[in-house]
């Protein structure tokens, strides 16, 4: 089989990347080893920004505001075209002491990002569900912050993805590149020999992994998140809530998202009663309306670990027809849409809405 261009892996990166070519007029197919849109991207909160984003370099920082702006556009056409609403809402989300507030303002007001000091951490709560504890210092505001459901997000960029005349193989593994005159020349998956023009690896937590030797210095690893699901009959809480490491998503229908570890356990999915407890009674303390609430599902991912959070956007530096859209660690939602177009202008050679050096060094990384 033929194809314009073969992407390996079917999650928020892959299908978006799909999307992006297909609109360009390319023929590509996925090719997914399991499910399509099953794995991190499934698994994870759909919070369209860094939780602190003070705490991340330039380069994340660009990805990420570039990327969360284009979701109010592509959500709706997404919705438009497949009918399945992925329910993008601009909720706010509260950073709860500790944190570094100077930083945080500074940082903000430098980038005139809408950021507010608020005192009473009533406001966190509505008014039908009991009140969160005062907590000591001001709250931080980011009131423009946005979340998705991104199991949504996934099966409306899959039919997207039908709809636009891709094809997407599950359960086919690929398991080998077979490369020479510095080309992929075909790969062996579990549903035959492929052969394209153009090989893209979007196989997340996998990814580096998949090319073995190839991969070089490229170190995309599985780093583990465990989440907690609750169901309120109205949300507790109006704003994605963060403290520290921890973070509270209020769904619109009254589920409640409650995250999450980071492991780095390697290819492990297994789901543990510590990180349940730890995560639970550190909610419990921002939320005490959770108190007799039954945990509803308990899962893990594997996020697609990369030094700084910085993914991979880049054709291979030895194998001219491969390149590489992955490494996206814990934003890999929010960055989706930009990674998209930055792989579609790399390659059509068009030019690119940022800086794209920071992406393109994970080959050589040494750190
Ligand atoms: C608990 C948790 C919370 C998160 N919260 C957020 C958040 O709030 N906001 C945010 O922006 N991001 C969040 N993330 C991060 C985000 O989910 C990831 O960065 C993103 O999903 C990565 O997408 P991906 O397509 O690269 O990887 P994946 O979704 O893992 O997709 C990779 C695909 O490749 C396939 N594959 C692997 N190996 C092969 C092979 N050999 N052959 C064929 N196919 C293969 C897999 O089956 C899989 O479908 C979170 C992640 C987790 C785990």
């Amino acid at each position: 089989m033929k194809q314009d261009v073969i992407i390996i892996g079917a999650g928020i990166i892959g299908l978006a990347t799909a999307e992006s070519l297909l609109i360009h007029g390319a023929k590509v197919t996925i090719l997914d080893r399991n499910l399509a849109g099953q794995e991190s991207s499934w698994a994870g909160g759909g919070i369209l920004s860094p939780l602190c984003p003070w705490h991340y370099s330039d380069a994340v920082t660009q990805l990420t505001s570039y990327s969360a702006k284009k979701f109010p556009e592509w959500a709706a056409a997404l919705y438009s075209s497949t009918g399945i609403d992925p329910e993008l809402r601009i909720s706010g989300m509260r950073i709860l002491p500790p944190h570094e507030t100077n930083v945080a303002l500074d940082w903000c007001n430098r980038r005139s990002i809408n950021i507010q000091q608020c005192i009473p951490t009533q406001e966190i709560t509505n008014t039908n569900v009991s009140a969160v504890p005062m907590q000591e210092g001001h709250t931080l505001l980011l009131p423009d912050i946005a979340q998705i459901r991104n199991p949504r997000l996934l099966q409306a960029l899959h039919i997207r993805v039908l709809q636009l005349g891709g094809k997407i193989v599950e359960k086919c593994k690929v398991e080998n590149f077979q490369h020479a005159h510095k080309r992929i020349q075909s790969i062996d998956t579990a549903c035959g020999q492929w052969t394209a023009e153009y090989f893209i690896i979007c196989a997340g937590a996998w990814s580096s992994e998949i090319l073995g030797t190839s991969a070089l210095n490229l170190r995309i690893r599985p780093i583990k998140g465990q989440m907690l699901l609750f169901k309120f009959d109205n949300p507790p809480v109006s704003n994605i809530l963060v403290q520290e490491d921890l973070y509270i998503i209020p769904r619109q229908d009254g589920h409640v998202l409650i995250g999450s570890t980071l492991e780095d356990t390697g290819f492990d999915k297994k789901i543990t009663h510590l990180a349940r407890e730890n995560l639970f009674k550190r909610a419990l303390s921002i939320v005490p309306a959770l108190r007799d609430k039954p945990v509803i599902r308990h899962w893990a991912g594997l996020r697609p670990g990369s030094p700084n959070n910085l993914p991979t956007i880049a054709s291979h530096p030895d194998i001219r027809n491969l390149f590489v859209n992955s490494g996206h660690f814990r934003y890999g939602v929010t960055m989706a849409p930009a990674s998209a177009e930055i792989m579609l202008n790399y390659l059509t050679n068009s030019p690119q809405p940022m800086d794209i050096t920071p992406y393109q060094t994970g080959w050589h990384e040494n750190p």
